[in-house]
């Protein structure tokens, strides 16, 4: 279906609504577009933490079982050297009495060898506590971070979706009724532009985009809306104050 020729003022009009528009639409995606990264790379964080949680869990574990060991060794040990006290009783020669004094001291050896290793144990028992205390802690943080950061989007989401919705429909509309050469160069000028501004208005006489001077003839010319004048350096669209909706002040 051929859309109906609007005059220049009206087509002026038309595209600087539709910037209206697709800025308000732009505004929305930036709005969401970087609380899911941020519920993304918490998740991820709070996962290294657990992991690393995880596996200090399982050496402290490790730590208890050796301990455990030397413990029961130890008490092994005691036991062996009792036995061969009573036996230092009933020796009958020397010999023995040497061969149960050497076993005696070395079973001594053999405790404070044990004791030893259960110290460096709980040594390295207290640093990996300290530290799982401190990844705990902060796990904690970053899940009470996290559920606020998951909550704020999940509010964005439910307040942007209608007037989102409701955009889109303004959009098509407001599309429908622009010639296509024009939404082109207005697509190809936006999308070249960092702060997406295709249409501008004058601003202290020059171009409310790249603000090069707008010769007085020139900003007559916008002035009149009998043509549309795009901006001789950047290529944006030049409208008018009345079009871009700014009330002009009072010259004093
Ligand atoms: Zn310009």
């Amino acid at each position: 279906m051929a859309k109906k020729e609007l005059t220049v003022p009206e087509k002026l009009k038309s595209l600087y609504n539709l910037q209206k528009i697709d800025n308000k639409l732009k505004e929305i995606n930036i709005l969401r577009g970087e609380l899911p990264v941020e519920v993304q790379d918490l998740e991820d964080y709070i996962q290294g933490l657990e992991a690393r949680a995880e596996k200090v869990k399982i050496a402290l574990e490790e730590i208890d079982h050796e301990d455990n060991k030397y413990t029961a060794s130890i008490k092994e040990a005691e036991m062996l050297i009792e036995k061969y006290n009573a036996q230092l009783d009933k020796v009958k020669n020397n010999r023995e009495y040497e061969a149960l004094s050497k076993e005696i001291e070395m079973q001594h050896l053999e405790i404070q060898l044990f004791e030893k290793k259960k110290k460096t144990l709980s040594n390295t028992r207290q640093v990996k506590s300290e530290a799982q205390e401190v990844t705990m802690e902060r796990i904690k943080d970053r899940q009470l971070i996290l559920e606020q950061k998951k909550k704020e989007l999940d509010e964005i989401i439910a307040s942007t979706e209608a007037e989102e919705e409701k955009l889109l429909k303004k959009q098509k509309t407001a599309r429908n009724r622009i010639k296509d050469s024009i939404l082109d160069s207005y697509d190809r000028i936006r999308s070249t532009y960092k702060n997406g501004l295709a249409v501008v208005p004058i601003t202290r006489d020059a171009c409310g985009g790249c603000f090069h001077f707008i010769p007085a003839q020139t900003q007559l010319e916008i002035q009149l809306k009998k043509q549309i004048i795009s901006c001789e350096y950047c290529g944006r669209i030049i409208v008018d104050n009345e079009t871009a909706g700014i009330k002009t002040p009072l010259k004093v």
